[in-house]
């Protein structure tokens, strides 16, 4: 048992891509940091995606810093080609991740941060807040209204078909997520798929070309959100190589729209109809939970209040929140340029003492 307190420059929490993004920075200029990933395994949060899960960014755009994504650049990475290649990127630049290191709390003391975890401690000038966009599986109240008869689970639980109980499948949510799961259950059973807000399709090949091409061109993905169309496409989620008529033709999925009650076997939709199916799959997605850090840099509605991923705390940075700069911000192929910009804040203020900035608000 390491009972040991220990120093650094910078502590990284949070060993995903962002995380390592950043730590490439960190190294290349030197720093003297480490990486604290509560998992014991790299790449824990691709681990945990479903089997047949494949990237909507190809290759050529999944690719960091240093190491470009292995294979044809216009192929799309399969879910275990994303953890080799996050596992391979830190060992190639022998990047320090701790696994198996649980950050219970970040609190200031005496100008500095103390990181704490179960066993251990962490003093640091800098702490870079890397855990994720999506951590905690989020399920609407009325699930615990439905009998235990009906298998429940959320999509961060789904695998693959042959674990869901025979029987009929209502997923719920109408995002990238829930469409590639009911489509990939229609194959062999009855599928319904609960769209609670359509979200605007977009293909993924235009003109033989990918999507995030034209993204990439166009300088969308690029986009602030302090700019006009940023502003509103923040607001906009995206389903990517899906569409509802397509589902229901091709696939014979049956839509509904927004689940609201649940009661007994049955779920109710917006529009007055009822379905009993015999597993709900809630594609419901996730809420951050930053409850752990004693920081006063959040909200009242608990959201961090941050330029770019600084914070009104000297030295305390978030990364890889969505749109934390950008629609790249939470993507694997774009994060690197929110991580470049905290590195670049992280040498500066090692340079100097860190004078308070003017900060204008934005919440994530
Ligand atoms: C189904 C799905 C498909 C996606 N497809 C694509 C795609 O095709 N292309 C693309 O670019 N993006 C895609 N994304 C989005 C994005 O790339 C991922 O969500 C990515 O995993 C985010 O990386 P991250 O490093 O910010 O967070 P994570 O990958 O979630 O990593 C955060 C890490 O922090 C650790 N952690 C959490 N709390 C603590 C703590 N207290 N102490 C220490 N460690 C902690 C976690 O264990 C985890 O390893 C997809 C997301 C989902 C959900």
């Amino acid at each position: 048992m390491d009972t040991r307190n220990s120093r650094r420059d910078v502590v990284v929490v949070g060993g995903g891509q962002a995380g390592l993004a950043i730590g490439y920075f960190l190294a290349r200029q030197g720093s003297d940091f480490t990486i604290l990933e509560a998992e014991g395994e790299p790449a824990a949060a691709w681990r945990g995606r479903w089997d047949s899960l494949r990237l909507f960014t190809p290759a050529r755009y999944s690719g960091r810093p240093g190491l470009p994504f292995p294979g044809e650049a216009d192929s799309y990475p399969t879910r275990d080609d994303v953890v080799s290649y996050l596992t391979d990127y830190a060992r190639h630049f022998e990047l320090p991740v701790e696994l198996d290191s649980r950050v219970r709390s970040i609190r200031t003391t005496d100008g500095s941060y103390l990181v704490e975890l179960d066993e251990r401690t962490y003093e640091a000038d800098q702490v870079v807040v890397a855990t994720g966009p999506f951590q905690v599986p989020f399920v609407p109240s009325f699930a615990e209204q439905l009998d235990p008869a009906v298998a429940q689970l959320h999509s961060s639980e789904y695998r693959r078909p042959q674990d869901i109980p025979d029987g009929s499948v209502l997923v719920v949510g109408g995002g990238n997520t829930g469409f590639q799961i009911a489509e990939e259950l229609s194959a062999s059973r009855e599928v319904h798929l609960s769209i609670g807000s359509r979200q605007t399709p977009l293909p993924q090949r235009i003109a033989g070309r990918d999507l995030f091409w034209y993204l990439e061109a166009t300088g969308l993905i690029r986009k602030t959100t302090a700019s006009r169309i940023g502003n509103r496409l923040e607001g906009r989620d995206t389903l990517i190589g899906s569409r509802p008529r397509t589902l229901r033709r091709r696939h014979g999925v049956r839509l509904h729209p927004r689940a609201v009650e649940g009661a007994g076997r049955t779920v109710t939709f917006s529009d007055g109809e009822a379905l009993a199916a015999d597993t709900v799959i809630w594609a419901t997605g996730f809420r951050v939970d930053h409850s752990w850090i004693d920081v006063p840099v959040f909200d009242a509605g608990g959201r961090v209040v941050h330029r770019r991923g600084v914070t009104e705390a000297p030295g305390l940075y978030f990364l890889g929140l969505s749109w934390l700069h950008t629609r790249g911000s939470a993507l694997i192929g774009w994060v690197k340029d929110d991580a470049e910009h905290l590195a670049h804040q992280i040498a500066t203020s090692q340079r100097s003492a860190h004078a308070p900035s003017q900060l204008r608000e934005h919440v994530a």
